[in-house]
């Protein structure tokens, strides 16, 4: 069991039914979230979709204006952030450049007046987490940006809070060190036991990093899964062209069942797919096929779902090909094929008339 899925378990965090307004305008609209002890959590959403928003709730430092935040079990309605327990490390790391790594770490807790051994125990424990051992004795600006994100990430950790948020913890970070830093992020989060909340725009880190993750559009939570189930069954459009690539179609739904089918174009086999929510005949409705599930071949392929067109352009990635094919139509379908054992690069080139098919259940019928 999954904590999500097991009806036991009692959530750390409850977000129920919360709305922030500033003024007249709505950033969070009715947000009903529950996230669990242990749980690597990302809320993901483009720029303005209110995620700041939420996670600055959790840390109290906006109050809802509707709806209610538990964590812990207790009402967080006018619990001021320091008497939280929670921690949030912000983008900028917020260091102090004129103390050292150690005394950075140390902050906090000689804040709390936590006696002279302890302080130095747990100090050395987070330097252990972190791998930081050997920058104890340097200042910020004597570490690399890498270094410096752990040194925020070891300070917000010291006071072993539950709870930890984090604010684009690595969109400081090159795309390589970024990469890296992910899956360091995870095993310190796995050590630890903490909560960890996470805010992105990146699609890819939060798929990476999450147990779940939460997709936010326009202030609203659209989906709450598994980044597995966000990716192979997204229950909207948004969602599907939101995380990842995927060809759309629209049409309508000639018949629903097990199976979903849809009518797209006159005088062609209707689509078949998964059906991805509550749609009756007649619906208008669109057909998402990711583009790495889709089959190129140059005979006539048995599958149900096939396409003819003609290759446009072809994109060589290193570790796979993307074809762009133009249909009859006019459309244009994406198909992306792995090159790991691939005989040569010129297998299909441009101009070449080609089929594209997929199964029965590789695609969804979603409501557009
Ligand atoms: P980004 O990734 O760009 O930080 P976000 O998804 O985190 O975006 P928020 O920072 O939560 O978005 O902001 C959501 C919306 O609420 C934005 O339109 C923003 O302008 C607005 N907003 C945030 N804080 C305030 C405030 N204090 N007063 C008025 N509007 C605000």
């Amino acid at each position: 069991f999954a904590p999500w899925e097991d009806p036991g378990q009692t959530p750390l965090i409850r977000i129920e039914n919360v709305t922030k307004r500033f003024g007249d305008f709505t950033a969070i609209d009715d947000v009903s979230i529950d996230i669990y002890t242990r749980e690597f959590f990302a809320l993901l959403g483009p720029s303005g979709c209110g995620k700041t928003t939420l996670m600055r709730m959790l840390a109290g430092f906006e109050t809802p204006s509707e709806g209610r935040i538990t964590i812990d079990g207790k009402d967080m309605a006018g619990v001021p952030p320091n008497k939280r327990a929670v921690n949030m490390m912000f983008q900028s790391y917020a260091l102090f450049p004129h103390l050292t790594v150690w005394d950075n770490i140390a902050f906090g807790l000689r804040r709390d007046r936590m006696d002279k051994d302890r302080v130095a125990a747990r100090v050395e424990e987070m330097l252990k987490l972190t791998q930081l051992q050997k920058f104890a004795k340097r200042k910020p600006h004597q570490i690399s940006g890498g270094q410096r994100q752990r040194v925020a990430l070891a300070r917000s950790l010291a006071k072993a809070p539950k709870l930890l948020l984090l604010d684009e913890p690595l969109g400081a970070l090159d795309k390589k060190l970024r990469e890296e830093t992910q899956f360091e992020l995870m095993e310190i989060q796995e050590k630890t036991g903490t909560t960890f909340v996470i805010v992105t725009h990146d699609q890819e880190e939060a798929m990476t990093v999450a147990s779940r993750v939460a997709v936010m559009n326009h202030g609203k939570l659209v989906q709450v899964d598994t980044p597995e189930r966000i990716y192979e069954a997204p229950k909207s459009v948004y969602v599907a062209d939101f995380i990842g690539d995927v060809n759309l179609i629209e049409g309508l739904v000639a018949s629903v069942g097990e199976l979903a089918e849809l009518t797209w174009a006159e005088g062609k086999a209707p689509l078949i797919g998964q059906s991805g929510a509550s749609l009756k005949a007649g619906d208008e409705a669109v057909f998402a096929i990711r583009p790495e599930k889709i089959a190129i071949s140059r005979e006539e392929p048995e599958a149900r779902n096939r396409v003819r067109g003609k290759i446009v352009d072809i994109g060589y990635l290193g570790n796979l090909s993307v074809y762009h094919v133009q249909l009859p139509d006019g459309s244009y379908m994406k198909c992306e094929v792995g090159n790991r054992s691939r005989v040569s690069r010129r297998d299909y080139t441009w101009e070449d008339e080609v089929w594209l098919s997929w199964t029965d259940t590789a695609g969804l019928v979603l409501p557009s």
